[in-house]
């Protein structure tokens, strides 16, 4: 099993070190291989996403991913912006379902900005369509208005757009997904404004058809952004297209407490993937080893199940975090009184020794 290692800029070192030391002490035949990404390689390269790293990524059976950006390259031209390189992966991977699943941990109840009886408990996945959209959609760019009030003025314009095949092959895997799950699917749209979403709505409940035992709602994006504050619970899959993905799947990362915690994954139709934190690069604390790794020791277990075919070593993973937040070792994101703030190291070595400890137990 061949995993590309991509940390990038900022904490994507710091963390991504600690998930390492996790799947190295699973004791699985992994050949973990290292690149340059973001803007450390376009310091080192010229470009974010170098044509070695690309090989790299394209030959792997998986991506273990850090972050990229910083603010000292968004003067940068587009094309060379860290954030480039993660576009440029999903593409050239066809990277197209991101699962996003928002999940509370008992333990961090308390870390929310809701009421706990809101967020106990909460489990949901959301699926957002990575590869399409307005974030893609040509036409794109600048030009003079060629009509309406302002004709003749300077303007901006992106184009939205989803094909059928697109939808109907995100509407499968969120289908797929719910049947292990709660049997629900929630599909986010915006069907009452726009002619692309109002098709994409179309296409959901045609592919619905096709899973008689899962139920499906659909819901308006507004909504779905109140609905997930005020009851986020009722959720359980929850498939979009990629602008309200992103915003969603934001929003529902708060509901967890911190960022620090969520992981992702995004996969193609083999089921090769990408897997990184749900958060950035973190400017603001990169280098003071206190950045939560526990959202890319999560990503990590995230890979081992849906791309490498390892559900056991990713249950180890999961069941060794909740392990750790169960003796109280908080990193200072979700830190509160009564625990024991740690830094990036400490929590990474309490998750390899909550592993260790169980695997010589059993
Ligand atoms: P961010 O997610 O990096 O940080 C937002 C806030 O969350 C900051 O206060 C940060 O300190 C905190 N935070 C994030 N991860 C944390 C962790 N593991 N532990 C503790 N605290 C954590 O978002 P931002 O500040 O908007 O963006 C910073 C840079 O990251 C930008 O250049 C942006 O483009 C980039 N970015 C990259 C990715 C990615 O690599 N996938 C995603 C989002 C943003």
């Amino acid at each position: 099993m061949k995993i590309a290692v991509l940390p990038g800029d900022g904490i994507g070192t710091e963390i991504v070190d600690e998930a390492v030391k996790v799947l190295k002490v699973l004791d699985l035949k992994l050949e973990l291989e290292f690149a340059d990404v973001g803007g450390m390689a376009y310091d080192k390269h010229g470009h974010p996403l170098p044509e070695a790293t690309l090989k790299l990524a394209k030959a792997a059976d998986a991506i273990l991913f850090g972050a990229v950006g910083d603010w000292k390259y968004d003067k940068l031209e587009r094309q060379f912006r860290p954030e480039q390189a993660i576009l440029g992966l999903r593409k050239n991977l066809g990277l197209f379902a991101n699962f996003r699943p928002a999940i509370c941990y008992e333990q961090l109840t308390h870390a929310s900005s809701l009421k706990p009886e809101l967020v106990a408990g909460l489990d949901i996945l959301i699926i957002r369509e990575l590869t399409g959209d307005i974030y893609f959609g040509q036409p794109r760019g600048r030009r003079t208005s060629p009509d309406g009030t302002f004709a003749g003025a300077e303007e901006a314009f992106d184009t939205m757009r989803y094909t059928r095949p697109e939808i109907e092959r995100i509407a499968h895997v969120a289908f797929q997904a719910a049947r292990k799950r709660g049997k629900k699917v929630t599909s986010v749209d915006k069907a009452n404004v726009l002619e692309t979403f109002q098709f994409w709505k179309d296409v959901v409940t045609e592919v619905g058809q096709q899973y008689p035992d899962v139920k499906l709602d659909h819901m308006y994006v507004d909504n779905a952004a109140m609905q997930l504050v005020k009851s986020p619970k009722s959720f359980d899959v929850v498939v979009t297209g990629n602008m309200f993905g992103d915003i969603l799947s934001d929003e529902a990362a708060m509901l967890t407490g911190s960022i620090g915690m969520l992981p992702s994954g995004s996969m193609n139709a083999s089921n090769q993937g990408l897997y990184e934190p749900s958060h950035g690069s973190a400017p603001d604390i990169a280098g003071k080893g206190v950045a939560n790794p526990l959202a890319t020791i999560l990503s990590a277990a995230m890979m081992l199940r849906f791309s490498l075919n390892q559900p056991q070593a990713a249950d180890r993973i999961e069941s060794a975090v909740k392990d750790v937040l169960s003796q109280g070792l908080r990193t200072a994101d979700i830190w509160s009184e009564g625990t024991r703030k740690v830094g990036t190291r400490e929590m990474g070595e309490a998750v390899v020794a909550a592993i260790t400890k169980k695997t010589t137990k059993s």
